[in-house]
């Protein structure tokens, strides 16, 4: 625990990843009287190199090779990479006093102004859009966590008076005790990740302690139309905390609340109703853009922003790289790359953007194993054809010829990226869309889901340049 002098101790970090090296390089700048020691355990398959001769050269003492944690230490600070049910994340939790998560050890080192946003989906383009909004209202914010931008260095180059906004996952909430934001939110809770947290429980319990030290004069923003937030609004309010709720075209009981009134967006907070823009002025689609659009703004709000700017930032806000991207037109299907679904939630949400039966879906990748028979309803119900590659293709595949009985919906098969998209686009006419949302994550044939979109968008551009567009 970092003691009321900011004495640190003897401190361990756990994980070799991005993570684990900025902790690692932020606690070995710390000015003296702060720490007493920095080593690394980098995990078993982690090896010497040159991330780990720089943080040596720095005095910080790295172990490579093993998790089997030794001595004893005041502080550990793990990557989110690490479950808690790992051996070596209980080797640490032997040999400390304690044990925090990477955004819990930030909060500590600068505790002020904090906004925090977690969900099974949706966190990255809220948290973008939250800090837009605040940032064209006057009111300096920087994304931080989970999008990209790891707490603990941002906390080192961070501005007087800057708000932070938190995009936080399950597994850095899961090792988080005192982080105190004073707007959080919870897009969300779907079934993901079960094989890090070892249930569903556990993972929507490690997402609700985004508000376990919330006060009354804290917000929370929570879904309306989720069954398990909407369980867990009256338990936040019984601690006598102000809980918002987002709705979408139906209004939540009571203020505080967010939803589209008739057409427009709509935030009511401490007594105010602020009108904002029509859903059609959004140039990010779906409903589960208008619910991302709702939140952003209710924070944005609750922190001060001004309808205008909230206005301003609303229309120009465009959509994020891999997140229901438009990539162009060629011989008029519009093609898509929403490469970030990599769950089932995700495509069904992306599904609601396009115009039924115009869809071409493009659906595979490696399989979690996860349950498809929601999606594939909703792929029967909405889409003119679903290409199914990759290692989990024929598993979908099959449950949407299960599905499907009756319906239009072509099922196809490929076997990679490239010969999914040669289908799809052989299936396609003018005024169709074809669009990558996977619902699987891409490590049978990619590295990570960016690299995935990336060749998507090279395999589009090609195919136009061949039909000479
Ligand atoms: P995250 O950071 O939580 O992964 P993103 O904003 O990156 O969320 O979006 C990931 C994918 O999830 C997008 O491709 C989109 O299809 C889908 N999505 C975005 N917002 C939501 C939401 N509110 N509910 C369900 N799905 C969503």
């Amino acid at each position: 625990m970092v003691s009321a002098d900011g004495w640190l101790g003897d401190v361990c970090v756990l994980g070799l990843g991005k993570t684990g090296v900025e902790v690692a390089r932020y606690l070995s700048d710390l000015p003296e009287g702060r720490l007493s020691s920095v080593t690394l355990y980098g995990g078993a398959s982690s090896t010497e190199g040159d991330v780990t001769r720089e943080l040596a050269e720095k005095g910080v003492r790295v172990v490579v090779g093993t998790e089997s944690v030794e001595g004893h230490f005041d502080l550990v600070v793990a990557s989110p990479g690490i479950p808690e049910r790992s051996d070596f994340f209980r080797s640490a939790q032997a040999h400390a006093t304690e044990v925090i998560g990477e955004p819990e050890f930030a909060w500590r080192e600068s505790p002020e102004r904090w906004a925090a946003i977690t969900g099974s989906n949706g966190k990255t383009t809220t948290t973008s859009l939250a800090c837009a909004i605040l940032n064209e209202a006057g009111i300096s914010a920087a994304p931080v966590g989970n999008i990209g931008n790891t707490c603990t260095t941002a906390v080192a180059d961070r501005a007087e008076g800057q708000w932070f906004v938190a995009e936080l996952s399950s597994f850095q909430l899961a090792c988080s005790k005192r982080l105190h934001p004073h707007v959080a939110c919870l897009l969300n809770v779907t079934p993901d990740h079960l094989e890090w947290h070892g249930s569903f429980e556990a993972y929507a319990e490690a997402k609700e302690r985004i508000f376990a030290n919330l006060e009354a004069d804290d917000l929370a923003i929570v879904s309306d139309l989720d069954g398990r937030c909407r369980d867990l609004a009256p338990r936040l309010e019984a601690r006598g905390l102000r809980v918002l709720r987002v709705g979408l075209r139906e209004a939540p009981a009571a203020a505080p609340r967010a939803w589209v009134d008739g057409d427009a967006l709509t935030v009511e907070l401490d007594g105010q109703r602020h009108g904002l823009v029509s859903v059609g002025e959004l140039s990010i689609h779906g409903d589960h853009n208008v619910e991302n659009a709702l939140f952003a703004s209710a924070l944005a709000i609750a922190l001060g922003a001004d309808d205008d700017a909230v206005r301003r930032a609303l229309r120009a806000f465009s959509a994020l790289e891999h997140r229901i991207e438009p990539v162009c037109c060629a011989g008029g299907v519009r093609f898509v790359n929403d490469s970030k679904a990599t769950n089932t939630d995700s495509v069904e949400k992306a599904l609601t953007a396009f115009e039924p039966h115009r869809i071409v879906v493009m659906l595979g990748g490696h399989d979690k194993g996860t349950d498809l028979t929601s999606l594939s309803a909703a792929v029967a119900a909405t889409c003119k054809a679903a290409v199914c590659f990759g290692e989990a293709g024929e598993r979908i595949a099959a449950s949407l010829e299960a599905a499907s009985q009756g319906s239009a919906l072509r099922v196809l098969r490929a076997d990679h990226l490239a010969d999914a998209l040669d289908v799809a686009v052989a299936s396609a006419e003018a005024g169709d869309t074809v669009l990558l949302s996977p619902a699987c994550s891409s490590f049978d044939e990619f590295n990570n889901m960016a690299e995935r979109g990336r060749r998507f968008k090279e395999l589009v551009y090609a195919l136009r340049e061949r039909e000479g567009e």
